[in-house]
């Protein structure tokens, strides 16, 4: 499989043509955005990060049915995927009240939600992503209603599988953005996951101390981003080089916060 043009660039992501029908690199550079780009630098090293744990997430939510465009890793800072028409809306899940939730309502910060929140955001860095009803959704015809019912319907499941997912690792699973796309197979089109999900596009806070391990980091100043990362990462148990480390520093108290857990 050879590597073709660049197609598109974003903020943290690039996707290169392949030779491959139907199929492009997505390739994750180290830069970090926020506040519509007001805020910018590099981070070196989270592109890799982000990568893997996309990768794994990706993968875990395809084993219980949500269809992804992920197809398989190349290499540290890239993977090969589906390609799919982007459809121009940023999916919010809200578990936790945070972030612009609190801004936007006055809600209190830290407010555990009784069912999890879905908000949806028309994707345009002009207007600063502004946030949409369904009705807008289906009055531009950006989505149908059948294709809303279904990504609903998938919302909820990679939400349950998440926080479970993450619970078990001793992390809350807080909040998240996931986009969609329209895969084309000869007549049939559907929807399915794409983008990324990872400690960029989550907030994720350890249970026990609700330390941020997220871009939050990056968007308040906190520092020690990559730390973070990478102690996501190994929580999940991907960051196999430091195999070792990881038993010896998270083992115990990851059984300890179970217990409380439960
Ligand atoms: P908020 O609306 O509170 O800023 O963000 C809600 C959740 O969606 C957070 O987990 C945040 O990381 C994610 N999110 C919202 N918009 C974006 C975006 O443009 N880029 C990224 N990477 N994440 C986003």
């Amino acid at each position: 499989m050879k590597k073709g043009k660049k197609l598109y660039e974003g903020k943290a992501k690039i996707i290169y043509s392949t030779d491959s029908k139907g199929l492009v690199i997505q390739h994750f550079k180290d830069d970090a955005t926020a506040f519509n780009n007001q805020k910018k630098t590099v981070i070196d090293g989270k592109g890799v990060l982000n990568n893997r744990i996309s990768e794994h997430i990706l993968k875990n939510l395809s084993q219980i049915g949500i269809k992804n465009h992920f197809v398989k890793n190349i290499n540290m800072r890239e993977q090969l995927i589906k390609h799919v028409e982007i459809l121009p809306i940023e999916f919010i899940v809200r578990n936790i009240a945070t972030g612009s939730l609190t801004k936007r309502l006055g809600i209190i910060e830290g407010t555990v939600l009784d069912n999890p929140l879905f908000e949806y955001c028309f994707k345009n860095d002009k207007l600063g992503d502004p946030i949409i009803s369904k009705e807008h959704i289906t009055t531009f015809s950006w989505a149908t209603k059948k294709e809303l019912e279904k990504i609903d319907n998938m919302l909820l499941r990679i939400n349950d599988f998440m926080v479970g997912m993450f619970r078990g690792i001793g992390i809350k699973l807080v909040d998240f953005k996931v986009e969609f796309g329209r895969l084309k197979t000869g007549q049939k089109t559907e929807i399915i996951l794409a983008d990324e999900i990872s400690p960029d596009t989550c907030r994720l806070w350890d249970s026990n101390t609700d330390k941020k391990l997220d871009k939050d980091r990056f968007r308040k100043n906190l520092g020690n981003l990559i730390p973070a990362y990478q102690e996501v990462a190994k929580r999940l148990g991907i960051l196999h080089e430091e195999a070792n480390v990881r038993h010896v520093n998270f083992s115990k108290p990851k059984s300890v916060k179970l217990k409380k857990n439960k």
